[in-house]
């Protein structure tokens, strides 16, 4: 049984010592502390007393090892990237605060001697079965325990869980598939459930949520914070020099020195780096708890297009600012991008920040064309004047993390084949498979799960959470789900994938065909030619192809968690 803890102290000896990322989440988990222990407190009152395994779990965090270069730490110091640091600490908090047993690692000696890889022997089984339920790592670690683990690793797969920040869509994961049709990357193909990878932000609902947290107010907090804002403060996103270079950004930036009064935290080592210009009030790389300070008193967080999707604008848009960002038009992706191309996601990111932009919105945010000068001066205007709340979506709570990581080691099982997908890989075997459950809802525009079937799966999302609706040919399963206040559920697609499914919605088939795609199962527009998915791994929210109609599983969720639906917990 697990148990909460009540203080974060052991935790703290467990990370170790001697690099300067790790000294960064330590203070984090310092500074952070008070907030953890209440919200497992608040959990705890929620979750009632209710069962909960303790599991072993070994972190490892790649990227920190020398052996894959470590190039963070040296840089921690120098602005370069922290919000991977900010999700380690968060992540390593949570779990230690649910109570489960943890061991964290960040070289390959230690990993191994944990493994239980006898020291010289690379690359063969290991000789005693894993001694731990789960693994998070990210992919360098990916990489290092395949090397070291010979075929166990094919067998212990289903026990790790990748932090991939930016998300690796299905068509990427699957090694034949990926070859086959040209969506090879140097980070993809390991033919894990696409669940296993778990994201900074909810990208695509083929990867599970993980997020990390941002602190929150108390209501005198909030209240001084109000007094004091000075309106006519903007403070801009972005700790390293290289972000000013943007093009065109004389011309906005003189838009907004005419009304407000500019402060950056470049980092520099001696003087002012000359990208930024005279006029702005540069800090420097200020510690965390100084930058939070300063977005206390500013009015306007303002990004040039770079870094992508961070932390800093929900710990901005915490501190009640208002959050400017560029639109991209046309969207940024591994096709147009260079900071994407690679990356195992086709991801249109249509602004710097596309989760501010959808998920939090006006009045927190305001996504505007910076070419255009008339509107981004009018954004600048109303923003000065509109009073504006300090809001933080409940998912990047302390306990919002604490309840999604929670509910994924309780419900999340990639290792029973039972809970595989059970779609049928043929046309004889999908005469055979048992009827469908579903019924078409009372205003016939979708499917709904229907409760006289007389059964219902063991399955997790609960079942009775699904709707199923046909996607436009220009959008992906997400989106459409996303079109209806809904969310893309992967786990159900295999509910769907049934010829007769195709006749409940009225799609005439002339033909059905078994086939391997990641947009399947699908109707092609037009010519009454219905696809089924002959491969499990593939089922994927994200993707789409003006040829084809998607059948899309999407559910519920809980205001504020969009990882878990309504009866999820
Ligand atoms: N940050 C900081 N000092 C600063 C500016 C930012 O410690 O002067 C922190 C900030 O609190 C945030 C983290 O850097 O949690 C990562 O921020 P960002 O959104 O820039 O993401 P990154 O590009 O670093 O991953």
């Amino acid at each position: 049984q697990a148990a909460f803890r009540r203080d974060l102290a052991r935790l703290l000896e467990l990370i170790g010592t001697g690099k300067e990322s790790l000294s960064f989440m330590k203070k984090r988990i310092r500074h952070l502390a008070q907030q953890w222990l209440r919200a497992a407190r608040r959990l705890e009152q929620k979750l009632a007393g209710r069962q909960r395994d303790q599991k072993h779990i070994l972190i490892h965090i790649g990227f920190l090892t020398e052996e894959s270069g470590d190039v963070f730490s040296p840089r921690v110091l120098k602005g370069g990237p922290l919000g991977e640091m900010v999700q380690w600490a968060d992540i390593l908090a949570a779990l230690f605060m649910l109570g489960h047993s943890l061991r964290v690692t960040v070289s390959l000696k230690e990993l191994q001697s944990h493994l239980g890889v006898p020291p010289g022997r690379g690359n063969c089984p290991l000789t005693s079965p894993l001694p731990f339920d789960l693994i998070y790592t990210d992919y360098h670690g990916l990489q290092q325990m395949k090397q070291h683990m010979g075929l166990s690793f094919k067998k212990y797969r289903c026990r790790v869980r990748v932090i991939d920040t930016f998300g690796t869509e299905p068509a990427y994961n699957h090694e034949e598939y990926a070859t086959l049709r040209g969506y090879r990357t140097n980070w993809g193909y390991w033919n894990l459930q696409p669940a296993q990878f778990m994201t900074m932000f909810p990208h695509t609902p083929d990867n599970s949520f993980m997020g990390f947290v941002s602190e929150e107010l108390n209501q005198t907090e909030r209240q001084l914070i109000k007094a004091n804002k000075v309106s006519s403060m903007a403070v801009v996103y972005g700790k390293e020099a290289s972000i000013w270079k943007v093009q065109g950004k004389e011309k906005f930036l003189a838009i907004l020195n005419k009304y407000m009064e500019i402060h950056g935290t470049v980092y520099y080592e001696t003087q002012r780096p000359p990208e930024v210009p005279a006029f702005v009030k540069n800090h420097g790389l200020l510690p965390q708890h100084e930058f939070q300070q300063l977005l206390r008193k500013a009015k306007l967080f303002i990004g040039f297009g770079f870094p992508y999707e961070g932390p800093a604008p929900l710990e901005a848009i915490a501190n009640g600012c208002v959050f400017l960002q560029a639109r991209f038009h046309p969207p940024h992706s591994s096709l147009n991008h260079e900071f994407f191309r690679g990356k195992p996601t086709s991801r249109e990111v249509s602004s710097q920040h596309p989760y501010a932009e959808d998920f939090i919105g006006k009045p927190h945010v305001w996504t505007v064309d910076y070419n255009n000068s008339e509107e981004f001066e009018a954004a600048i205007k109303t923003i000065m004047r509109t009073q504006v709340d300090p809001y933080l979506p409940y998912e990047y709570t302390c306990e919002g993390m604490l309840e999604r990581i929670h509910a994924y080691i309780q419900h999340q099982d990639f290792c029973t084949t039972s809970s595989a997908p059970a779609s049928p890989k043929t046309k004889s075997a999908a005469m055979q498979s048992p009827p469908s459950p579903l019924a078409l809802s009372p205003n016939s525009t979708h499917l709904v799960w229907s409760p006289s079937a007389g059964w219902a799966p063991q399955a997790w999302p609960p079942v009775g959470s699904l709707q199923v609706w046909v996607s436009e040919p220009q959008h992906t399963c997400t989106e459409t789900c996303r079109r209806r206040g809904l969310v893309c559920e992967p786990t159900f697609f295999r509910f769907l994938n049934k010829e007769e499914v195709f006749l409940q919605l009225s799609i005439a088939c002339d033909s059905t065909e078994f086939e391997m795609n990641h947009l399947y199962p699908a109707v092609a527009e037009g010519v009454r030619e219905c696809y089924l998915q002959k491969e499990p791994l593939l089922f994927s929210c994200a993707g789409y192809n003006t040829k084809y109609r998607r059948l899309c599983p999407c559910r519920d969720f809980r205001q504020g968690q969009v990882a878990l639906c309504r009866d999820c917990l």
